[in-house]
């Protein structure tokens, strides 16, 4: 469903909740959230937050039931866009979650120049980071399955060829092996 919430050009968003992963938090991260606004549901967070990106006019969010619509209608109908401080602390939070399960690349592309493979790594590391940080979710597969056979983890032969450039000292092999074998491909 479309919640409409500014008349400009829509600006589009899309899986303000992550598929739903983001409806609910760890207690850590709620308490901070809660601390700020006790008023607050955890989903509402994202809705504010988006509220606090003036482009953004539309976003698009599933529901699966009519008391999520209800609440979802409640969020949107209301703008109290987040704070300077708010935002800062969520950024904080999303950092801190991302750190707990993100394979540290920052994209830098040194590894693929050595890959004979011709794997496009820090591409599949994000594809692999998105998929622990969900835990799961349709959009690993679904891209994977769009990449030609040569062109995905399992083309991996391990030389490690990568790794003797990659600056953060990613085991890169093992993720390739990891995210094969732990991954449906569409
Ligand atoms: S270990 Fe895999 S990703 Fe790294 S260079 Fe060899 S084939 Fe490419
Ligand atoms: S060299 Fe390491 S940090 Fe740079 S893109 Fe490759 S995996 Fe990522």
């Amino acid at each position: 469903m479309a919640l409409i919430t500014k008349h400009k050009l829509p600006v589009w968003v899309m899986e303000p909740l992550r598929g739903g992963k983001l409806a609910t938090l760890p207690d850590k991260y709620a308490e901070r959230l809660r601390a700020l606004r006790p008023e607050e549901s955890i989903p509402a967070w994202a809705f504010r937050f988006l509220q606090s990106v003036p482009p953004v006019t539309v976003v698009l969010s599933g529901m699966s039931n009519i008391e999520q619509l209800s609440e979802n209608i409640k969020t949107c109908s209301e703008s109290h866009p987040l704070s300077k401080n708010e935002v800062v602390t969520l950024l904080d939070i999303a950092d801190e979650m991302s750190k707990e399960k993100a394979v540290p690349c920052t994209a830098c592309r040194y590894c693929t120049t050595k890959c004979r493979q011709e794997l496009d790594i820090p591409k599949l590391i994000a594809l692999y980071n998105e998929e622990k940080f969900t835990g799961g979710g349709f959009i690993a597969p679904m891209v994977l399955g769009s990449l030609p056979k040569f062109k995905r983890p399992t083309a991996c032969i391990g030389c490690r060829a990568c790794e003797k450039v990659c600056p953060q000292g990613i085991k890169i092999a093992d993720i390739m092996a990891d995210f094969a074998s732990s991954v449906s491909v569409w």
